[in-house]
């Protein structure tokens, strides 16, 4: 069954990361949300690796402001990417 909500394990790893907003050069540390990368009704599925930390600021960018998400960096980072704003050069096909 497909649940909208976060999983216990899904949760585990989040929890594991740094608690910090994933956005490249955003470092904020307080009201963090929890953030579905891949959204809900494009992706049929949460996974693991599609939740990260957003603070309340890059979230709302994201979510009212049409911003996207650009590929995750090494470092756990990933830009956040304006709208009318052509895309990164894909690392390769998604998960
Ligand atoms: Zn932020």
């Amino acid at each position: 069954m497909v649940s909208h909500r976060a999983n216990a394990r899904q949760l585990a790893v989040l929890l594991s990361q740094p608690y910090e907003c994933e956005t490249d050069g955003c470092n904020a540390r307080e009201h963090l949300q929890i953030d579905h990368i891949v959204e809900y009704g494009r992706s049929k599925r949460t996974c693991a690796t599609q939740l990260g930390y957003k603070c309340a600021h890059c979230h709302y960018l994201k979510t009212h402001k049409h911003w996207r998400d650009g590929p995750k960096h090494p470092n756990g980072k990933r830009k956040l990417i304006p709208p009318n704003h052509p895309p990164p050069t894909a690392p390769g096909p998604g998960p």
